[in-house]
């Protein structure tokens, strides 16, 4: 047990009962799923009872991959939920991964592909903050199985594909098996789009593909593995083995994963590797036991089964009858197949239209919002910062900060000799001037009418001075402004002021004085606030 878990209660009873409960609701201990997330719910509720934050977290997210391996994919979805704020602690980072990543593949399943998407970013940022490279391939898998659900099996396979490249290596055993086995699956599923799409040829390299992924999985399995990489490894290569033909040596693998997913209450995997022993029931010539049995299949799929496994399993009907001469029968079961797969593709094609709505208007929606924050910081007419950007800029003046406040002089005189236009354009190309003799991190910003400020970072009063008395001079000193006639020109009078530990109020007062001061001086001149 866990040292930094404290129990209130002095009896030592409930902890055994604890302790107990949770080897059996462990999901790497063999238990039916239905049972496990009953017992790790138990244990979970336990846990907070006698204030156990670790255990509780940990058979909260048991109970969430029990729900997940029963199938119960929107049960899944509401423990991960639940489970997820109780695996904050970083000593439950594993659990809070494997949550994530299984509500991602549940939601995956259910076709809520931006609660999906959603899950399989957090797991791609988990795993980036704590270096796991097993945990990205987890995340790069989930994101393959979208692209895979949504019927993009290219975008699947590259995704798993560079996925695997890159973190194959850091990764735990486990994950790498689970990522061969989703790399067969995903290639299996590209199979039976081609060949439904009459394009064996390309159906049969999917299958080419899949194979070596497949019996790499095979051959890793040891008698410690859990029973579901049994069956999912099995079925895999038990399917590839039967559509190139090679039937005798499906059997084996078929039946194995067929009774391990029965053993252990799998519903989906037993039904999926089912549809596929009807396939070869057919191809062995057995066609009256596989239209028995997906007759059978298809009563226990039309209350919510999977989509994908009830199409194959009317494909294998359609064989099946069409074996036996049922012509009838056969277009029945024919007609379903092609509704059903109908529906998946119009299913696949809603659901990327609106993910890629929901995106589009989530960029648009971010873009507008950065635009409105821009505009409500931001001069319309030059484009600097306004009064009140440099306010939120200068709550925190340093000591070094120099505050410098520009005027331009007789600006009312080259308004009303050249027009409002023109006096526009000359504050824009001013503006453009004072930002070039600013830095990163510095501020210029116009205050007023004529009048700017720069906050000048960490400069001291003598820098800030030189700084200000070349930027005088090259406004003054401007050989052309295409704006006015030939030959004018025009000054500007600064006031300067250390901002230093100092409130912005202070600094303005004191650099307006000093500007005051250079205009009553002369104009075109640099002033330095007095103490
Ligand atoms: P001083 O040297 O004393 O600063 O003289 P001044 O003429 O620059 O000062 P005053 O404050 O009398 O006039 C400022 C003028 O700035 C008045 C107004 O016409 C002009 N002004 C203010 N805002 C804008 C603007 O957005 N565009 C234009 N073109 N002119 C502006
Ligand atoms: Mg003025
Ligand atoms: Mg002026």
């Amino acid at each position: 047990m866990d040292e930094t878990q404290t129990s209130p209660d002095t009896s030592d009873e409930p902890l055994a009962r604890l302790a107990v409960l949770l080897k059996q609701a462990d999901p790497a201990q063999a238990s039916r799923p239905t049972q496990g997330a009953e017992l790790a719910l138990k244990a979970r509720d336990l846990a907070m009872a006698l204030a156990r934050p670790l255990d509780a977290g940990r058979a909260a997210a048991w109970h969430c991959t029990h729900l997940f391996r029963a199938g119960n994919y929107q049960g899944a979805d509401a423990a991960a939920l639940v489970a997820l704020p109780l695996l904050a602690a970083p000593a439950l980072v594993e659990e809070r991964c494997e949550t994530l990543r299984v509500q991602a593949m549940a939601n995956c399943e259910r076709g809520h592909f931006g609660a999906a998407l959603e899950a399989a970013q957090r797991l791609g940022s988990v795993a980036a903050e704590v270096r796991s490279p097993g945990w990205a391939l987890m995340a790069a898998l989930a994101l393959a199985a979208c692209y895979d659900r949504l019927g993009d099996a290219w975008q699947a396979t590259r995704v798993l594909d560079e996925g695997i490249h890159a973190h194959s290596a850091g990764a735990t055993p486990r994950q790498r098996f689970i990522a061969l086995v989703a790399m067969s699956a995903v290639l299996i599923d590209s199979f039976h789009r081609m060949r439904d799409a009459l394009l064996p040829e390309e159906g049969q390299e999917c299958l080419r593909r899949a194979r070596p992924y497949a019996e790499a999985a095979v051959q890793s399995l040891g008698p410690t593995s859990e029973p579901l990489a049994e069956v999912t490894s099995r079925g895999n290569l038990g399917e590839i083995l039967l559509w190139s033909g090679e039937i005798e040596a499906a059997r084996l693998p078929l039946q194995t994963a067929m009774a391990r997913a029965h053993e252990c209450g799998f519903v989906g995997y037993a039904h999926r590797t089912e549809a596929t022993w009807c396939q070869w029931l057919v191809a062995c010539g057995r066609a009256e036991e596989a239209r028995m049995l997906a007759e059978t299949l298809l009563l226990q799929l039309a209350d919510g089964g999977s989509l994908a496994t009830t199409i194959r399993v009317r494909d294998a009907a359609y064989r099946a009858c069409r074996t036996l001469g049922q012509a009838e029968a056969a277009l029945q079961h024919h007609e379903h197949f092609e509704r059903l797969e109908r529906r998946r593709t119009l299913g696949e094609m809603r659901a990327m239209g609106q993910l890629f709505v929901t995106r589009t208007e989530a960029m648009t929606l971010a873009r507008r919002a950065d635009e409105f924050e821009r505009m409500a910081q931001r001069d319309e007419l030059t484009g600097l910062a306004n009064r009140s950007l440099l306010q939120q800029r200068a709550t925190h003046l340093a000591p070094g900060d120099v505050l410098a406040i520009i005027d331009i002089d007789h600006f009312k005189q080259i308004n009303d000799a050249h027009g409002h236009a023109a006096g526009d354009a000359v504050l824009v190309r001013l503006a453009r001037l004072f930002e070039e003799c600013t830095r990163d991190g510095d501020l210029a910003a116009r205050t007023g009418g004529e009048e700017f400020v720069l906050l000048l970072r960490g400069l001291g009063v003598g820098a800030a001075v030189d700084v200000c008395e070349r930027l005088r001079l090259t406004v003054a000193q401007q050989g052309s402004w295409p704006e006015l006639p030939a030959g004018e020109g025009l000054t500007v009078s600064i006031g300067l002021a250390a901002a230093g530990e100092q409130s912005l109020e202070t600094a303005t007062r004191r650099a307006d004085a000093a500007l005051y001061d250079a205009k009553r001086a002369g104009r075109n001149r640099v002033v330095v606030a007095r103490d």
